[in-house]
């Protein structure tokens, strides 16, 4: 009998398989964009394409995969690794070979850049910093040159940061930024020039980099022609997904590595476009096809294999309202289905107890928890439903919201290591001095403002006197500080910091235990990691998710529930999505509604959302819900209408609308008393006096 091998591809559209084997066979120089909408295949087609090129010789070292998480990054090497075993009829034994390159902008930055540290003045062992630390190293800036004043409306350090990384980001001057995004701050625009030279001093000196530095560093080296050449040089194939949320900075990386098209992919959705807000260029995607040489091949995919049909009808009912049109045809063949349910509660108490009640219901019809999501604007909105998850113990975990990294003690042991890694950051050294007993703020300085001048900070970290008081706490640190200097053991080096820290711990809380808990499982992260410097960037480029499980996120083979920020679901897909706060000043966020541009994204955004769902989608819509408006100092208003983007119309032709506690008995009447009782009276009068 003739052996056939399952054909991988077989089950591809013909468009799809165009796009698989774009110069793969024919000789086609041409860059490659796929511009298609939600669910019509763009992210599984990347991937089979890295497939067919490595079937095709492709050096799997030389291919560049460039995801906007690395979760997706992961996910996408696991697909090729499927799809290569698959054409390759490996045996189950053997390990397909894995995508070196393939990560986010950002990690795919802080690798290079480490490597080229020596030649373009960067020191090697650079810090990368989160944006809790920039935020704070920029609010030390913001201190000392003065501007924090009790008084002064002086932008808080989280503007003050999300201002200077749109200049970053968009190549922008800063004056433009206030004129477009942050109109409030335009008074500021001298102090704020001032202030982030400063905080780009402050960095320098500090050997530290900020996330938006790993573009930025990488996109000036690449304006280097002898440096841009090597980096291009190692990367026969460059593929991008999600590229309509890249900003300019991405892709004049994206030029440099492949200035003449050839074996460049890029996927996208324009009417995905959902981080303007960060400055990402949905012209990056309408201008492509024109900013090679020759134009770009330009793919379309129209068929949708994600939702119903009538799913389906109602995102696209919800985009085709949008003023700028994204014109896509998509169709599928899933027919059956029912209509999403518009779903009125009274306000988010209630609209929690009936997201769980759904996500029960539906696990009682056979979706899994983990094939449903419950999505939401803003990482707070989650806050109701999360206790009411933990009540009824349906186990869940959070994308998008509070990281396990943010927690106190996992940031000292990780700062800790991060100060022996880079002994001139201040931040970690800020931090980790004080969890020396009897060190103050004040020690703390003073050590911090000694170790800055000296050539090596370290020698003069380790000769450092703490006043009598903390000196045995502070020999027992040196001793530790020594060790980790010798560039030890990994993960031993980690363990050495928790023996360490154990006593501190015990100190500084009362409940130690459960944060040891969460220690424990960052050394079980750690146990995967190569050294010392990989953990350290890994982790703080792309940290772990909160859980509602003490012991930190669960492990994949439970089932849990996902919730997640509308942003973080983008490119993800479930059997089952509710979305909480449909309503006005929710979707469309209150603070996002000063021009049409915000408001045309806040759109996007809840269609990004609603494409997520394969047969069950809800939107939830409380008649009561209150938003804080930060621009007007913190006023609250009351709102109770569903969100612009669902005009009537639109959902009673597309929604199915429910009610569920409308049976619900209506509160009791207030009771009116001729006088009212006065039982606080009464109680305390119980204690005399
Ligand atoms: P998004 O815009 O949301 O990122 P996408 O265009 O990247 O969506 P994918 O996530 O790649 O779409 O695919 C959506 C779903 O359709 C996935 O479950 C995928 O496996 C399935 N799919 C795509 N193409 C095919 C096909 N030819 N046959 C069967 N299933 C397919
Ligand atoms: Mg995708």
């Amino acid at each position: 009998a003739v052996l056939t091998r399952p054909d991988p591809f077989a089950s591809l559209n013909p468009q799809q398989r165009q796009a698989v084997e774009h110069g793969v066979a024919e000789h086609d120089e041409r860059a490659l964009l796929v511009i298609a909408g939600a669910g019509s295949g763009k992210t599984m087609t990347l991937a089979h394409r890295v497939a067919r090129l490595v079937m095709a010789g492709a050096d799997p070292q030389r291919v560049l995969l460039l995801t906007f998480s690395r979760r997706a990054a992961h996910e996408m090497e696991r697909r090729v690794g499927r799809t290569l075993h698959q054409a390759l009829a490996l045996p189950t034994s053997t390990r397909p070979p894995s995508l070196p390159w393939a990560g986010t902008f950002h990690g795919i930055g802080a690798r290079l850049l480490r490597e080229y540290a020596p030649a373009i003045g960067l020191p090697e062992r650079f810090s990368i910093l989160d944006r809790a630390d920039a935020e704070d190293l920029m609010n030390l800036a913001r201190q000392e040159a003065g501007f924090a004043a009790a008084r002064s409306r002086f932008p808080q350090k989280g503007t003050c940061l999300a201002i200077y990384s749109r200049v970053v980001n968009s190549q922008a001057t800063l004056a433009a930024v206030l004129r477009d995004a942050f109109p409030w701050c335009e008074a500021w625009a001298a102090e704020l020039n001032q202030l982030f030279a400063a905080y780009t001093r402050a960095k320098l000196q500090q050997h530290s980099l900020d996330y938006d530095d790993l573009l930025q560093y990488w996109a000036a080296m690449m304006e280097e022609p002898a440096l841009a050449a090597h980096v291009a040089a190692r990367f026969d194939h460059v593929l991008v997904d999600e590229y309509q949320d890249t900003n300019r900075l991405q892709a004049a990386v994206l030029r440099a590595l492949k200035p003449d098209g050839r074996g460049l992919t890029v996927v996208g959705d324009d009417a995905q476009s959902i981080y303007g807000f960060r400055a990402a260029e949905v012209r990056n995607i309408l201008d492509f096809p024109q900013q090679f040489g020759q134009p770009a091949r330009v793919l379309p995919l129209e068929r949708n294999y994600r939702s119903t049909q009538p799913l389906l009808d109602a995102s696209n009912a919800v985009i085709a309202l949008a003023p700028e049109r994204h014109a896509k045809q998509l169709w599928t063949d899933r027919s059956a289905g029912a209509r999403p349910r518009l779903v009125t509660v009274a306000d988010e108490a209630e609209q929690a107890c009936c997201v769980a009640d759904r996500v029960l219901a539906l696990r009682e019809e056979g979706f899994k928890l983990r094939q449903q999501a419950v999505l939401f604007r803003t990482s707070h909105h989650s806050a109701a439903l999360e206790l009411e998850l933990t009540r009824r113990q349906i186990p869940f975990v959070k994308f998008g919201g509070l990281k396990f990294l943010e927690s106190a003690h996992v940031k000292d042991v990780l700062c800790m290591l991060r100060w022996a890694e880079n002994p001139r950051s201040r931040i970690a050294g800020f931090r980790v001095a004080q969890l020396v007993a009897g060190v103050g703020p004040a020690n703390a300085r003073k050590l911090l403002d000694a170790l800055e001048p000296t050539a090596d900070p370290a020698a003069a970290l380790l000769a450092w006197r703490m006043p009598p008081a903390a000196q045995a706490d502070w020999q027992d640190f040196l001793a530790l500080y020594a060790q980790l200097q010798q560039a030890g053991q990994w993960p031993g080096d980690l363990d050495a910091v928790m023996r360490w820290y154990e006593p501190v711990l015990q100190r500084l809380h009362d409940d130690a235990p459960a944060r040891q808990a969460d220690l424990q499982q960052l050394a079980r992260i750690a146990a995967g990691h190569a050294s010392r410097e990989r953990f350290i960037t890994e982790l703080t480029l792309d940290p772990p998710e909160a859980s509602s499980d003490e012991a930190g996120p669960p492990h994949l083979d439970e089932d849990y529930l996902v919730l997640s920020t509308l942003h973080s679901a983008k490119g993800q897909e479930w059997s089952a999505v509710q979305i909480l706060n449909v309503v006005d000043g929710c979707i469309p966020s209150e603070m996002s509604t000063r021009d049409s541009a915000q408001i045309d994204e806040e759109r996007r955004l809840l269609y990004v959302g609603m494409t997520r769902a394969r047969q069950h989608l809800d939107l939830l819509v409380p008649q009561r819900f209150y938003v804080t408006d930060q621009v007007k100092h913190g006023d609250r208003h009351l709102y109770a209408s569903l969100s612009r983007f669902i005009p009537e119309a639109l959902a009673a032709r597309h929604f199915e609308r429910v009610t569920p506690l409308a049976t619900a008995p209506a509160v009791a009447p207030a009771v009116a008393l001729a006088r009212p009782v006065d039982i606080g009276g009464r109680l305390a009068g119980r204690w005399g006096g």
